[in-house]
This record gives structure tokens, C-alpha cells and sequence, in this order.
């Protein structure tokens, strides 16, 4: 989709950085409101997790409506049950508007208890959930083969496909006049006399809808990266459950339907761990295993990982950002729930960039995070530690261990003492890299699976010649040179 170029004479109302459901949905509803607004992403649109969602709409969320009311109160939790509702119409309300054709289709929930404990786990879901006033019910039905002790049904869930819908909402944004840049990562705002610049943009406000705010912030200490996956299969019996079904298992799994290209597909996902501290190949395999135990698979169709945060206190952080320029905004922490919370952020920032006020803005307001003492001393030292490492470039000669580096893999080895994130490609040649996290200085893991670098402390990936493929990092790993190809 084509759109105008940025004017570096004009001064933006807002640049919204990331290009996801969150930004373009904030992006949308300031440019429907008058306001003049830019979309700055560093890949392409949908580039990041909302092209690799499962896209179910819910009423209810990963933080149950029980742990928001002990952590927040019951009016805490009962807004949280709005604001979730809210997100749900505002998907539904743009889709009618704009007439977006993204197979959205309404269905049952169901999510069932296997044993004693989640059974008990499931009561207090059903409670906490009544008592806000979301629908569900017990049921003894549940289109599984996954025998279950108990199960609730919740009205009133959906469906969609996420790229599409996201393609309705830039077609809207950019026929309002909204101007979008792909393949520009933002790495820096300054701001002078309350005019914010990113790059070459200028602009009187900045959104970080980049799922997790770029380089190092209070957020990388309250939200912890999960990486999550899906399988899509084709079954022999031709039968699809027509619903979204969960179970209470930790990790979990769900399942789903899905008509692509005309073919209907199970949708099966889980099997969620912290980025970079699991073996990915293990998780689909683990995936898989699952699958094939319920259902008789025809065939693997697709499958695909991609990122999500979960905060500390269970609750998305959406507003001003803390310990930055006044009209730079946030949104983050939104557990799998980003589909209603990333619309719903969309509201309350464009509610702020607006001067509106907005009934959740109190409760997401991200300043609830205490800085913690040592913040500033941390955040130093890990930059120092970074900034030594890649600033002591070295080379290095063909070692065993690089040697022993299969075609089509990579895998952090020690050459001359040093540790360098070594990938050999189909041709033989290794890309060489500095293994250490330009974000906070820890070492980068390889992932076989998406053939990415991934840091187990924030999150941040990076392809195999050192580019930032998610954030918080917005700095490439260093390139080593005079790495000798020969093998
Ligand atoms: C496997 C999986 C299944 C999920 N299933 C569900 C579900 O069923 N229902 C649900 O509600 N939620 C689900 N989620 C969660 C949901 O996908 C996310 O919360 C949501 O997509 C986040 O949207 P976003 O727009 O905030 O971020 P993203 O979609 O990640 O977009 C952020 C964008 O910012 C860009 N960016 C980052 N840094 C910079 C920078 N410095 N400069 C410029 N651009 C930058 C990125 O390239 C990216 O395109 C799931 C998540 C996963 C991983």
C-alpha cells in the first residue's frame, strides 16, 4: 500500500512508532479525529507479533478477573473487564465501518479443567468473572476429544484474521490522510521546547507502539518476553470444532479454526516460554506431539513463534511513559491479550494526545510501576558492559568448534578466549557476530528454529547478520570481520 512521504518542514501531531494493532489503530483514531500523524515502523507493517497472533477476541484474559480484583480492587478489575469489552467493539465497530473483510466470525468459548486443581482453578474464574458481569456459564459439553473433569462456556468470544484486518485499518488510516514510513527503526527521540524528534520526524507527540518500548526502560525489569506457537493442521476426519477451546494447563494449549485459501485448517497453540530459555524445536515437537494424541492429522500445513509480554502485576501499561519527555507514550505488558488491550490502547493514547480524559487511563497508567533504587546504576552498567565488548573487536581464525558448525546453523562459541555468535550458511560461510545484547549487555542464545538470535534477558532478536528483529534493542549485534570463511 502506498502512502505520502514524510514533510521534514512539517511538524507531525504525532508519530506512532510500530505498526501493529496498537499502532494503527492509535494512528487511526487520531487522524480520524483531525490530528496529523505518522506511522514509523522499522520492518513493514504486521511485521511484528499481531502477523503471528492466534487472533482469538476475548471477553476474559490471561490476568483472571480474580487475581486483577486482589491486586487492584473490585472496581480495578471491573474496569479491566471494560476496557477489555471496549477493545472488542472498537475491532468489531472498524470493521463495520470500514467494511474490512477479515473472516471475523463470532464463537463460543470453552475452557475446561483436567484435574482437581484446575477445577478449583476454574471456580474462581467463574467467580471473578460474574462478578464483573462477564457471561459464562458451566457446561458438560465441550467439542474436545480432551477428557475433562469440568468446563465453563463464555458467549459472546471471536475470530479473525489479523493481517487483514491491520491492511483495513492502514487503507483507512492512509485514505484520512495519514502517512506511513516502513523500514525506519526508531533508536533515539530528543526533544526541544516540547517538540519531539525521531529521525527526520518531528512531531508534538511520540506513541511507542512497538509492543515493548526500544532500548533500556523501567518495562525490561516488569514484563517478561514469552515466545508462543502455533501449529496449523489439516485433519483426516474433515471435522473442526466450530468454537475456541483452552485448557488450564501450564504451559497451555488451545485450539481453533481457520478457512485459508478456501481450505479450513485446526489451529493449535501454546506451549509458551521465556524467550530464549527453551529450545524452540522442542516446543513444536512438544506441540505437535499433542496434536497428533487427539486428532488424526492429514498434514502440517504451517507453523510459526512469535513474541509476547507478560507485566509483573498482571495489567498492560498504556500511557505517558515513565521517566521520559512529557507526550511520549507507551503501551506494553499485554500478556496474549494484545488483540482487545491493543485496541483499547489505541483509545486511551489518542484519548491523551487528544486531552480527553479516558476511564482507564488511571488504571494502565504505567507510572504505577515503582522505579526501583538501583535503576539508574543498572541501566549504566549495562551499557558499560555492552559498549566494552562490541568496542573490543577482534578476529578470529577457524577454531574446532566453528568447524564442527553444521550448514544452516549457529551457536555461540569461544574462539581465542572470546565468545562470537557464529552462523554458518548453506555456502559454508560464517556470519560472525558479537554475542552480547546490544540492549542490556547479556549473550544471545540461537534459535534454530526462526534462525535468529534471541537474548534470554529482554527479548530482543536479532537475524543472522546482527539486525534488530525485535526490540527493546534497536542497536545491530556487532559484526566481527576477518573471520576466515574457509572450513
Ligand atoms: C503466538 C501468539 C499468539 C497470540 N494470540 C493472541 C490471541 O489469540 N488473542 C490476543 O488478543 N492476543 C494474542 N497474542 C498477543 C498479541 O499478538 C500481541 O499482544 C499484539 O499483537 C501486540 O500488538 P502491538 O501492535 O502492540 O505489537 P506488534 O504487533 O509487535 O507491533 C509492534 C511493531 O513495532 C515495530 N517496532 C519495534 N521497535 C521499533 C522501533 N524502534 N522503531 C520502529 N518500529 C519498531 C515492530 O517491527 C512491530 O511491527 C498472541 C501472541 C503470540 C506471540
Amino acid at each position: 500500500m502506498s502512502s505520502s512521504n514524510v514533510e521534514s518542514s512539517t511538524i507531525y501531531d504525532a508519530v506512532v512508532v510500530g505498526g501493529g494493532i496498537t499502532g494503527l489503530t492509535t494512528a487511526l483514531l487520531l487522524q480520524e479525529a483531525g490530528k496529523k500523524v505518522v506511522i514509523a515502523e522499522a520492518h513493514t507493517l504486521g511485521f511484528g507479533s499481531t502477523s503471528g497472533t492466534s487472533a482469538h477476541i476475548n471477553t476474559f484474559a490471561d490476568t483472571t478477573f480474580t487475581e486483577a480484583e486482589s491486586a487492584f480492587g473490585a472496581k480495578g478489575a471491573q474496569l479491566f473487564a471494560d476496557a477489555i469489552a471496549e477493545g472488542l467493539g472498537l475491532i468489531k465497530g472498524y470493521i463495520n465501518r470500514y467494511g474490512i473483510a477479515c473472516d471475523y466470525e463470532t464463537k463460543p468459548g470453552f475452557l475446561y479443567a483436567e484435574n482437581d486443581d484446575e477445577a478449583k482453578q476454574l471456580e474462581e474464574i467463574y467467580h471473578g468473572a460474574v462478578k464483573v458481569g462477564v457471561a459464562v456459564n458451566y457446561t458438560d459439553e465441550v467439542p474436545t476429544p480432551v477428557p475433562f473433569k469440568k468446563a465453563l462456556i463464555w458467549d459472546g468470544q471471536a475470530q479473525f484474521h489479523p493481517i487483514n484486518y491491520l491492511h483495513g485499518l492502514q487503507k483507512a488510516f492512509v485514505a484520512a490522510g495519514g502517512v506511513i514510513r516502513e523500514n525506519t527503526i526508531i533508536t533515539t527521540i530528543e526533544t526541544n521546547s516540547g517538540i519531539h524528534s525521531a529521525g527526520d520526524i518531528r512531531a508534538r507527540a511520540v506513541i511507542y507502539a512497538t509492543h515493548m518500548p526500544p532500548n533500556l526502560n523501567l518495562f525490561n525489569f516488569e514484563c517478561a518476553p514469552y515466545r508462543s506457537y502455533v501449529i496449523a493442521v489439516k485433519l483426516k476426519s474433515g471435522k473442526y470444532p466450530n468454537a475456541l477451546i483452552y485448557d488450564c494447563q501450564e504451559p497451555y494449549h488451545y485450539v481453533r479454526s481457520h478457512v485459508v485459501d478456501g481450505e479450513r485448517l485446526l489451529l493449535v497453540g501454546g506451549l509458551d516460554h521465556k524467550t530464549g530459555h527453551e529450545d524452540p524445536a522442542k516446543a513444536f515437537a512438544g506441540l505437535e506431539n499433542y496434536i497428533r494424541k487427539y486428532y488424526n492429522v492429514s498434514s502440517i500445513k504451517y507453523q510459526w513463534s512469535s513474541q509476547y509480554y507478560v507485566p509483573v502485576d498482571g495489567l498492560p501499561y498504556i500511557g505517558q511513559m515513565p521517566m521520559a519527555k512529557q507526550g511520549i507514550y507507551c503501551a506494553t505488558g499485554y500478556n496474549g491479550n494484545g488483540m482487545m488491550l491493543g485496541s483499547i490502547s489505541g483509545k486511551i493514547l489518542s484519548d491523551a494526545v487528544l486531552g480527553l480524559e479516558n476511564e482507564y487511563a488511571d488504571l494502565f497508567r504505567p507510572s504505577r510501576v515503582k522505579p526501583i533504587d538501583s535503576f539508574s546504576e543498572l541501566v549504566k552498567e549495562n551499557a558499560d558492559v555492552a559498549y566494552h565488548f562490541i568496542a573490543d573487536r577482534f578476529g578470529i581464525h577457524e577454531s574446532d568448534s566453528l568447524k564442527r558448525l553444521k550448514p544452516g546453523t549457529g551457536k555461540v562459541v569461544e574462539v581465542d578466549g572470546k565468545k562470537i555468535a557464529a552462523y554458518r550458511d548453506d555456502a559454508g560461510t560464517i556470519h560472525a557476530l558479537s554475542p552480547v545484547c546490544t540492549h542490556a549487555g547479556c549473550v544471545v542464545g540461537w534459535n534454530n528454529e526462526e534462525k535468529s538470535w534471541d537474548c534470554p534477558c529482554h527479548g530482543a532478536r536479532f537475524d543472522i547478520d546482527g539486525k534488530v528483529l525485535t526490540g527493546p534493542a534497536t542497536r545491530s549485534l556487532a559484526k566481527i570481520e576477518n573471520t576466515n570463511p574457509q572450513h
